[in-house]
């Protein structure tokens, strides 16, 4: 019987760990390196919405319009730092390429192909790492506050629900029926039942590291510099500690792939868009089920350790300081959707979404090495699109047909 090669795993972010999971399933012995924690960087501070329905891109079409009063309002649900403005052109020059009505449903095709088994596949990884209990499928809903803005989403539904999503509108009344801790004035309320979440993004990736290392899995706490490459085959991967022989190689290093995406042939558009989120312990009231603000777009998620609120796009680069106001944004926001809250601590967090501008991550083989591959550019899916990045990556890695066609979301698409 062959022998299943060691795989080296760049990142241990919640992608790397679904990668290693599955790759560990299937008999490989796998080593992690991430110079941090286990799921302590952008994987930990999200909402931790596992949703079936992010079919919907971010570049939809009319966004030019929308996007100059954003970038006016600092509560909007976008900005972009002046000293970051130039070089953040490029990208959103291929962002508003990817706006037209034809490449977004072909986007909306490939992030539902990827997105819809999520819970499925969260469930079988969650029970594996003994966190059942962490994920949960109760829904979500989009709050709206005027007619305008409930018609302004108008296409994100007609996206869903062309790809089957079941999606239930209330409006006046009905909104405080279905759940009174919400303020009156909220008009219109946009439930998606299917929907699932993650109540603790961080303790579940802490327990796939958990589980990964009862199983035998090395995590070295390293950062990657590159590597030693040999006929079209990644040899050894080079740290800034030892280097480390691989079998095969996972590149998951989420907002900081880019230069190891080049050394291993591929040219990618990745950049950061930052979040921020709000922690608030000892919530007086929450929602009954998640709850995004269909204006501002951030989301407000009851958690084990409290009320979470996370959202907001920030183009600054990888090292610019974070900007708490955009934290304080949201909390503001917050008190105005669920009127009576108090509460104790607040703990404010950013953290870097590694996105491409066509909404798609990166999966597939390396173009200059037959034996790595690519599992980053996430975006705002990271979390719900792990679980089954992983079992993509797995059966590339072992020569199988991945269980849906990785073909939209090939590197190659950038060339
Ligand atoms: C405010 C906010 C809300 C969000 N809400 C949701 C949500 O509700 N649902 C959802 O699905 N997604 C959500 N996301 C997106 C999601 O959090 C990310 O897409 C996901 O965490 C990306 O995971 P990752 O493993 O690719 O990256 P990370 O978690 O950042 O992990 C990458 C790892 O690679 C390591 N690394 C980097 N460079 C190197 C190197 N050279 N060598 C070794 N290691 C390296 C880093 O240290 C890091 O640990 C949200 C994001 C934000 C900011």
């Amino acid at each position: 019987m062959l022998t299943a090669p060691p795989v080296v795993i760049v990142g241990a972010g919640i992608v790397g760990l679904a990668c290693a999971a599955h790759l560990q399933r299937r008999g490989h012995p796998v080593t992690l390196i991430d110079p941090e924690p286990p799921g302590s960087q952008c994987s930990s501070g999200n909402a931790g919405m596992l949703s079936r329905a992010s079919c919907v891109p971010l570049g939809l079409p009319g966004l030019s319009r929308k996007v100059p009063g954003w970038l006016l309002d600092p509560a909007g649900p976008l900005v972009i730092r002046p000293s970051y403005a130039a070089a953040i052109a490029p990208w959103l020059w291929r962002f508003w390429r990817s706006t037209s009505m034809a490449r977004v449903n072909q986007i909306a095709n490939a992030l539902h192909a990827l997105l819809d088994p999520t819970i499925v596949k969260w469930r079988d990884l969650a029970h594996w790492a003994g966190v059942p209990d962490l994920v949960r499928q109760e829904g979500y809903a989009f709050a709206y506050r005027s007619r305008e803005a409930f018609e302004g989403d108008a296409l994100g539904r007609r996206l869903r629900q062309e790809r089957g999503i079941r999606i239930a509108t209330l409006e006046g009344g009905m909104v405080r029926e279905f759940d009174p801790a919400l303020s009156p004035g909220i008009t219109h309320l946009v439930v998606l039942p299917e929907q699932g979440h993650v109540v603790n993004p961080l303790r579940l990736a802490q327990a796939l590291a958990r589980r990964l290392s009862e199983g035998g899995a090395r995590f070295v706490t390293a950062r990657v510099r590159g590597f030693d490459l040999a006929d079209g085959h990644v040899r050894r991967v080079l740290t800034d500690a030892e280097p480390v022989e691989a079998g095969a190689v996972v590149v998951a290093a989420g907002a900081y792939a880019k230069p190891l995406a080049a050394e291993l042939g591929a040219n990618v558009p990745l950049d950061t868009e930052r979040g921020y989120h709000v922690m608030l312990s000892e919530p007086s009231v929450v929602p009954r089920i998640p709850v995004c603000d269909g204006a501002a777009k951030w989301f407000v998620t009851p958690m084990e350790e409290g009320l979470r609120v996370a959202g907001t796009v920030e183009f600054a680069g990888l090292d610019a300081d974070p900007d708490w106001r955009r934290a304080d944004h949201m909390l503001g926001g917050i008190r105005r959707m669920l009127p009576g809250l108090t509460f104790g601590a607040v703990e404010r967090w950013m953290g870097r979404r590694p996105s491409m501008p066509d909404s798609l991550p990166v999966i597939g083989r390396a173009p200059r090495a037959s034996n790595a591959f690519f599992a980053f550019g996430h975006g705002h899916v990271g979390v719900a699109g792990a679980a089954p990045t992983g079992e993509i990556i797995a059966a590339l890695v072992a020569g199988e047909r991945p269980f849906i066609d990785p073909a939209p979301y090939a590197a190659a698409r950038f060339a």
